[in-house]
């Protein structure tokens, strides 16, 4: 304005007088300014105001350099205090004044660089009414949760990639191309453990894994639990170990897993995986599971292991007796026993030798001559040879019994408390919470004599049974496989009312000609004098029958079941001595020719048939006379998956009620 007006020539004093009226005027006005109009004002204020204040700078800078060269010209040395401090490096500062003066920067940002400008609180104002909002503010908008990429229900601390993915334990650089040979190892390595990674993914995720594929030691209490589902154990009494999943897990020294091997057993039965951990830490144990089951292996093994660890017998203590004592309520238990221990005995150099009736007692004091390690008898001639001694019980540490139930039922008691009275006294078991503790147990007593261990095994628990259990046994653990007294579940179980022996004769021989079975069958009924004649009927059906009864000689039982099990006879006929224990492999059909008289009896005659895992048919004829085990008899009908009740029996009024509450109904009607 100032060169225009230059131009034109200097204003009269009229013209300025007229100018200022106007101006006056047009400022007395009121005026409204636009946007534009109100940005160009500040701007120029703000030019105006950055003009002054650089050459105020200047002014300032010329005197400094003056006073600092005169400093140096009288000090020799530069004054820190009075040069400015930079507030970056020259370079960047440079750079800084290149983007302002370019005005690239500003070109695509309308707000001023804050670097280039002194900050001056009413610009910053002004800046902020005018230009709207700072970058600052811009730049401070809340991040919301929608924002992020991907948005997780867990929380950062909570992701366990980085345990698992070694790519996640680095530092996170990347390093392309291979810089050395150290290097390439490196990656090496690293491409090695990611093709590792889904192996090692499954083995960390234990929680869902199922017991039989996981190691031991990653066994939680819920696999165990599982684990005892699965096969129907259930224990009592104390802290009770763990069963045992697999043979190699069961602790028993590797000549005895040799043996089992060449024994042909691959996996443990249920009552073998629940006891034997429980024998090995040397805890009294009642076994309770189903004929057939694997009993006999189960407190064997067992025992096996501790007499591994007993001095061998010489001369000397060979006269001082067994170190253990297996009891059977029967002949032709015992020697089955016999059988099955012999199995792993003689790979392991150890004696064994059975004490029944029928034979002599000077033939069995000969054979205990040499010395056994085990001796297994029948209670009344193990008493015989204790009173006659010929044998000693004094380094009998371990005892077992089997069939405890029948030994009950058979009147043993007596027999076996007077074996017991036999054994040492001086390491019986403690009756305190002493007597589970595995480690004070297992200690040897004043030389090789250690506490005493007693098991007993049975297949029915009745009240008999827990009764001496607390008389013989000390703080045992109970181990039931299935509900206790249940008959097996491979069998299945049919019942027929049959009333007359003529038509029992007749359906008889419909069974057997009807071509389900094959031999072996056996054949049970409750008389003596029946044996012979079901069997001559069975040898007219072209089956070659075998008789077993309490008439008969040692010799002539052991040949009866001897021809069964080698095949030249195709049926037994026999008492219930038979139906106790008795294992003849691969029977077909149990029929019972007349019901037993009580529901345990029946349970073992059943299961005869059904063993060691294979399946069976029981074939039963009923008649009113059986009326005292119908109501038993139908129960377990039912619990039985493979059996049904007919209706005649479950319509039977002897049925509906137990036998003795039948009685005192009666009574008092
Ligand atoms: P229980 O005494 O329970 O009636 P046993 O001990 O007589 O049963 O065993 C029945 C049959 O099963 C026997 O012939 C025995 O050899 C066989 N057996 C036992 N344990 C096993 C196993 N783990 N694997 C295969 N067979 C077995
Ligand atoms: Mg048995």
């Amino acid at each position: 304005m100032a060169s225009q007006a230059a131009r034109r020539g200097p204003m009269s004093v009229d013209e300025m007088l007229q100018k200022k009226k106007e101006e006056e005027a047009v400022l007395a006005k009121p005026k409204f300014l636009s946007k534009k109009d109100r940005e160009r004002i500040a701007l120029e204020k703000l030019a105006k105001e950055r003009e002054t204040k650089l050459q105020q700078q200047q002014n300032n800078g010329k005197s400094n350099d003056a006073t600092s060269q005169n400093n140096i010209a009288t000090n020799g040395s530069s004054s820190k205090s009075s040069t400015p401090v930079p507030s970056a490096p020259r370079s960047m500062q440079q750079r800084q004044r290149d983007i302002a003066g370019n005005g690239t920067r500003s070109n695509r940002d309308p707000s001023p660089s804050s670097e280039t400008e002194i900050v001056d609180p009413e610009t910053k104002l002004l800046r902020e009414r005018y230009m709207g909002v700072t970058e600052a503010r811009r730049l401070k908008r809340r991040r919301t949760a929608s924002d992020r990429k991907f948005t997780f229900d867990w929380k950062t601390e909570d992701d366990t990639s980085a345990d698992s993915n070694p790519l996640y334990g680095g530092d996170g650089s990347v390093s392309l191309g291979l810089k050395n040979t150290g290097e390439a190892d490196e990656q090496k390595k690293r491409a090695l453990e990611l093709q590792d990674l889904p192996r090692r993914k499954k083995d960390t995720d234990w929680d869902n894994m199922h017991w039989s594929e996981k190691p031991l030691d990653k066994m939680k209490e819920r696999d165990w639990r599982i684990f005892k589902e699965d096969f129907n154990i259930s224990t009592k009494g104390g802290s009770v170990p763990n069963p045992m999943r697999s043979w190699e897990e069961s602790g028993l020294p590797p000549e005895i897993l040799r043996a089992v091997e060449e024994a042909g057993y691959k996996e443990p039965s249920a009552i073998q995986r629940a006891a034997i951990p429980v024998a090995l830490s040397c805890r009294d144990v009642i076994g309770v599971a189903e004929t057939g089951s694997g009993k006999t292996a189960s407190f064997v093994l067992p025992l096996l292991s501790y007499i591994i660890e007993m001095p061998v017998l010489n001369e000397v203590t060979k006269s001082d007796g067994p170190y253990a004592i297996i009891l059977a309520p029967t002949r032709e238990l015992a020697q089955q026993i016999e059988t099955e221990t012999r199995k792993f005995c003689s790979k392991l150099g150890f004696r064994c030798v059975s004490i029944v009736g029928g034979h002599t007692i000077s033939e069995q004091s000969f054979a205990l001559q040499e010395g056994a390690e085990i001796v297994i008898a029948t209670p009344g001639r193990l008493v015989d040879c204790i009173e006659r001694r010929v044998l000693v019980l004094s380094q009998c540490c371990y005892v077992i019994m089997d069939e405890a139930d029948r030994m009950i039922d058979l009147g043993f008691e007596e027999q076996v408390n007077k074996i017991l009275e036999a054994l040492p006294v001086t390491n019986s078991k403690p009756d305190s919470d002493d007597a589970e503790n595995t480690r004070l147990m297992s200690t040897y007593l004043g030389g090789k004599d250690r506490y005493r261990q007693t098991m007993m095994y049975t297949a029915t628990m009745p009240p008999a049974i827990e009764r001496i259990a607390w008389q013989y046994l000390r703080r045992p653990a109970t181990v039931i496989i299935g509900s206790a007294g249940q008959a097996v579940g491979t069998v299945e179980q049919r019942v027929e009312f049959v009333t007359t022996e003529d038509k029992r004769k007749r359906r008889m021989a419909d069974v057997l000609n009807s071509g389900e079975f094959e031999a072996p069958v056996i054949v049970f009924v409750n008389i003596k004098k029946n044996c012979d004649m079901v069997a001559r009927e069975l040898n007219k059906l072209g089956w070659k029958a075998v008789i077993l009864h309490g008439g008969k000689s040692q010799d002539q039982r052991e040949a009866a079941l001897k021809q069964l099990r080698d095949g030249e006879a195709d049926a037994l006929v026999a008492t219930d001595l038979a139906g106790r224990g008795i294992d003849v492999p691969d029977v077909s059909l149990v029929l019972n020719f007349n019901m037993a008289k009580n529901i345990e009896d029946y349970t073992h005659r059943i299961g005869r048939t059904g063993r060691a895992g294979k399946s069976g048919v029981a074939i039963t004829f009923l008649s009113n006379e059986d009326q005292d085990t119908f109501y038993d008899l139908r129960l377990m009908l039912s619990k039985s998956p493979l059996s049904k009740v007919p209706d005649e029996l479950r319509r039977h009024e002897a049925a509906q009620a137990k036998f003795a509450a039948r009685k005192t109904m009666q009574n008092i009607q």
